[in-house]
C-alpha cells in the first residue's frame, strides 16, 4: 500500500509499504481523509515529539472499519490502562503515552491497524470535520483546564488551534474572546469564528491567555498579559524554551500551566461537537500531492489562505 513516511534526515517519502498486520483487539480501518499538523512537521524537523524513523505519519484522520463499513475516528493517543495517570483517568499523561502516527504507523496510508478501544464513530460529520477531532479535543482540554473566566480572553495564534480554541470557547458561550496572528488572513478566519476582538499583536489584561503558538515570545506574552491571580495555557509546542520574569508570576500569583492531548472522555465529546464546526479554513488535496505538499510545508512555503491542510486518500 502507499503510505507518507518520515525516513529521517529531516525527509519524508511517498512509499509503497507492506499493509498492516492487525494484532489482537486491533481493527483495520481503511483511511479516508487525514490532516497534517504542526506536530508532524515539527516531527520531522527533528524537534519535539521525537520519533524513530522510518514511521508513517499521520494522527489527525478519519476511516472505515473494514470488518462493519462503518465511519470511525481515530483517537490516536494510546495508553497502558494500568500507570498512576491511568488509574487516575489521566490517560494523556500515560507513562507509556504513544501517539498513532509518531510511534506507531499512523493515517498517511492506505489502511492503518487500530485498537478497537480507539474507534469512535463518525456520526453525522464530513470529512473536513472529522479530521480535526484531535484539535478540538486539544482545545477542549486546553479549556478544561483553565479556569472559568469572568473577564476576557485572549487566544495567541490563529492557526488550526488557535481556531479550535475559539471554536470551543464560543460553544461554552465564553465572551470577549480576543484573537491575536500576524496574518490577516487568518485574523478574517477568526472573525467568522465568533472571535470579539482580533488584532496582530496582544494588548490589555485578560483573565486567561492560551497560547497556541509556543513561541518563546508568544509564552512571555501569555504570562505577561494575564491579570495578577490569572492564568496562561500554554498549548502550543513550537518551541523548547521558557523565557518568564519571576517576578510577575510570584508576585502577582500568575499560574503558568500546560495542556497536552485530552482525556478519552474529551475527544468522545470533541467530536459530538464537529458538525457545527466550520471547515472553511481546511484545504483538501490528493494524497498523491502528499510529498510535495509536506515538503513545501517544511520548507515554509505553505498555501497561506488555508490554515489546515488534509489530504484525501484513496477510498
Ligand atoms: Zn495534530
Ligand atoms: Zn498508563
Amino acid at each position: 500500500m502507499k503510505a507518507l513516511v518520515y525516513v529521517g534526515d529531516a525527509k519524508v517519502r511517498h512509499l509503497e509499504v507492506p499493509p498492516p498486520q492487525p494484532g489482537t483487539d486491533e481493527i483495520m480501518v481503511t483511511v479516508l481523509q487525514a490532516g497534517i499538523c504542526g506536530t508532524d512537521l515539527c516531527l520531522v524537523r527533528d524537534e519535539r515529539p521525537k520519533a524513530d524513523a522510518p514511521v508513517t505519519l499521520g494522527h489527525e484522520f478519519v476511516g472505515l472499519r473494514q470488518d462493519t463499513g462503518e465511519r470511525v475516528i481515530v483517537n490516536p493517543l494510546l495508553a497502558c490502562g494500568g500507570c498512576r495517570a491511568c488509574r487516575e483517568q489521566r490517560a494523556h499523561l500515560c507513562e507509556q503515552r504513544r501517539v498513532i502516527g509518531v510511534h506507531l504507523a499512523g493515517g498517511f496510508a492506505d489502511c492503518v491497524a487500530v485498537p478497537e478501544g480507539n474507534l469512535v464513530p463518525a456520526g453525522n460529520t464530513t470529512a473536513a470535520q472529522a479530521a480535526l477531532a484531535d484539535p478540538i479535543a486539544t482545545a477542549l482540554h486546553a479549556f478544561r483546564l483553565a479556569p472559568a473566566a469572568v473577564g476576557p480572553v485572549a487566544i495567541l495564534g490563529a492557526g488550526s488551534i488557535g481556531l479550535s480554541m475559539l471554536f470551543v470557547l464560543k460553544r461554552f458561550g465564553v465572551p470577549h474572546v480576543t484573537v491575536t496572528d500576524l496574518s490577516p488572513e487568518r485574523l478574517g478566519f477568526a472573525e467568522r469564528g465568533g472571535a470579539d476582538l482580533t488584532a496582530p499583536a496582544i494588548d490589555g489584561v485578560y483573565d486567561v491567555v492560551f497560547d497556541t503558538v509556543g513561541s518563546v515570545a508568544t509564552r512571555r506574552d501569555a504570562a505577561l498579559r494575564i491579570r495578577a491571580g490569572g492564568t496562561a495555557v500554554l498549548v502550543g509546542l513550537h518551541s523548547a524554551d521558557l523565557a518568564v520574569p519571576a517576578g510577575p508570576l510570584i508576585g502577582g500569583e500568575r499560574t503558568l500551566r500546560g495542556s497536552f492531548g485530552y482525556t478519552p472522555d474529551e475527544f468522545r465529546e470533541a467530536v459530538a461537537m464537529l458538525p457545527d464546526l466550520d471547515t472553511s479554513w481546511v484545504h483538501t488535496v490528493p494524497f498523491v500531492e502528499a510529498e510535495g505538499l509536506f515538503t513545501a510545508l517544511l520548507e515554509g512555503r505553505s498555501p497561506p489562505r488555508h490554515i489546515k491542510l488534509q489530504m484525501r486518500m484513496s477510498a
